[in-house]
């Protein structure tokens, strides 16, 4: 048979990866998920507690926060129009950005389409050829794309390794004009948190610029203002990235900075020029969002606390963040531990390569506000019985 050409040589393409990838138990696919309340999913017709959700304040599905979202739409309209340099800057993105940079204790804040656009466009932004970007090596995939399109030289740390950042930064810094640290502030597929001052001391003593990607600290931990701020004071981070689509529960990626460097990134960061403006409804349930985190202090301490009540009653090291992983290692004995856990009413994504290193696929949880004490120790039990037990005895 001839080889296929033209369009029937992509389909086969296509399909060949698949094949592959269906062998190895990676390929992906999507299910329908109807999130209808606090921690609770609705999928294949079955009511499940979700433990598998980043909204873990619940603010996404708060009365207040949907409110903010649909007086906006009949304020402003459904979409923004065009990107912000040309009309798109509807008046709730001065809000939202004086708000978040009071909260990050910073001067100014920019706001971009998501939390990936945004690290596509500051580091690259930031950072060119003849630069130095030493990056975490579990920091999230878009730190490594945004720093892959930067072309700076480009160098791994072990991860929450100080001594091999300091390494790396004596045998490079001085070859090169600006150096940038990048790091997870929590670490999304691990749970634990960087050293942020450390780093912020390491960072000025060799005059490089530290950013962190606080995609799941902001809201959570720190006073609900994020992981530059864990002794109760802000750590010295220049570049406080995050995104409003976890703890904020809407959609949206910011930067808060000084600025110098904020208005810089609005004249020069390329997904932000050439990218239309967040939707007005998701700018506006971002500020009630964060009205609401706010006046409730209590409440951002909760979901950390939930976690911790549940490593505590497995055993395992106490929880730093509302994200506890448990690796199994093998994407076939994740996959079957996620079923068994669906069968008993919960809902646990497993988490396959390329998203964690090859050999650490893992059940990942997730705690929120409303999680359930009584829920969290049933939970804890099967996967003690059921997951753990079996485990040792392999
Ligand atoms: C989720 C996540 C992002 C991406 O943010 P989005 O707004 O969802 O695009 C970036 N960094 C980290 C660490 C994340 O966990």
């Amino acid at each position: 048979m001839p080889s296929p050409k033209g369009a029937a040589a992509l389909d086969a393409f296509a399909q060949g990866k698949l094949e592959e990838l269906e062998a190895k138990s990676l390929r992906r696919r999507l299910t329908e998920t109807d999130r209808f309340g606090p921690a609770r999913a609705r999928r294949k017709g079955k009511e499940l507690i979700s433990f598998c959700c980043n909204d873990y304040l619940n603010l996404s599905h708060r009365p207040e926060v949907k409110e903010a979202a649909r007086d906006a739409i009949e304020r402003y309209g459904a979409g923004s129009g065009a990107s912000r340099l040309i009309t798109g800057n509807h008046p709730l993105f001065g809000e939202l950005e004086q708000r978040l940079a009071r909260l990050k204790e910073s001067d100014d804040c920019v706001i971009f389409g998501s939390g990936y656009l945004a690290n596509l466009g500051i580091i690259p932004a930031l950072a060119r050829p003849g630069d130095l970007i030493l990056a975490d090596e579990l920091s999230h995939a878009c730190l490594l794309s945004g720093t892959k399109l930067s072309e700076a030289a480009t160098h791994i740390f072990r991860h929450n390794d100080m001594a091999h950042l300091k390494e790396l930064l004596a045998a490079h810094r001085a070859g090169h004009r600006h150096c940038l640290i990048l790091t997870d502030g929590v670490f999304s597929m691990d749970g634990d948190l960087a050293p942020v001052e450390e780093m912020a001391e390491i960072a000025k003593a060799h005059d490089a610029w530290l950013m962190t990607d606080d995609a799941h600290g902001i809201g959570v931990v720190g006073g609900g203002k994020g992981s530059s701020f864990m002794s109760g004071r802000k750590a010295d981070v220049p570049l406080q990235m995050g995104t409003l689509s976890k703890a904020i529960g809407s959609y949206g990626g910011y930067l808060c900075a000084s600025q110098p460097v904020i208005d810089f990134l609005r004249t020069r960061a390329r997904t932000f020029i050439y990218s239309t403006g967040l939707p007005p409804a998701s700018a506006a349930a971002a500020i009630a969002a964060l009205d609401y985190i706010e006046a409730n202090p209590d409440y951002a301490v909760l979901p950390v606390k939930k976690a911790q009540a549940f490593t505590r009653r497995l055993g395992l090291p106490l929880a730093e963040s509302p994200i506890v992983p448990i690796v199994l290692g093998d994407p076939d004995k994740t996959l079957a531990a996620s079923q068994l856990l669906e069968n008993e009413g919960y809902l646990v994504t497993a988490i396959r390569p390329p998203t964690v290193p090859d050999g650490t696929a893992r059940l990942r949880f997730t705690f929120t506000a409303e999680h359930e004490e009584e829920e969290i120790a049933r939970l804890a039990d099967i996967i003690q019985d059921k997951i753990m037990e079996k485990r040792a005895a392999e």
